[in-house]
């Protein structure tokens, strides 16, 4: 990695257009390195987005522009009641619900998920697929602790954005 000698710590700087890089960070497993954790921010300035490996200070580095990452950032808006974001805290249970909980032969089984949402009136959680970037799929967690039978957990897969594929969900 390059790093520039006018880079001043702790200023977060576009590594395209050097404008301050001071939108909502999100986390992700580098592409190559699943065990590496990136953090990226999305230029408001040039529409790049930048990276860098997580718990670093230092300079971020350029991942380019494109339709590819809107749907990192496409969840940012604020979703339709009852559903609320899931705090990064709390995802690592939600994924290990999923992964218990889907049987053989699930759409979802095996699959590497990202809890992203969930409604506040039900069981229901928005999962992102990993390998699919397109791919998002509410689920209806049963909260046992073994895989359940088809078709549970039931799973429907939602367009983007899911500001509009969730606003129907009604109780
Ligand atoms: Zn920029
Ligand atoms: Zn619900």
């Amino acid at each position: 990695m390059i790093i520039g000698s006018c880079h001043a710590p702790g200023v977060d700087l576009c590594p395209t257009c050097s404008a301050p890089l001071n939108g909502r960070t999100v986390r992700r497993p580098a592409p190559d390195e699943p065990l590496q954790v990136r953090e990226l921010r999305r230029c408001k300035t040039c529409d790049h987005v930048a990276w860098r490996p997580e718990s670093d200070t230092g300079p971020w580095s350029d991942a380019g522009s494109g339709p590819e990452h809107d749907y990192l950032f496409a969840t940012l808006q604020p979703l339709p009641e009852p559903w609320s974001f899931i705090p990064h805290g709390e995802k690592a249970e939600l994924e290990a619900q999923l992964r218990t909980e889907v049987p053989d032969e699930h759409p979802l089984r095996g699959k590497k998920v990202i809890a992203i949402a969930r409604c506040g009136g039900c069981d229901e959680v928005v999962y992102s697929v990993e390998e699919d970037p397109g791919w998002f799929a509410r689920v209806h967690l049963t909260w046992r602790s073994a895989p359940g039978s088809l078709p549970w957990p039931t799973t429907t897969p939602l367009a983007l954005p899911l500001v509009n594929s969730l606003a129907d969900h009604a109780h």
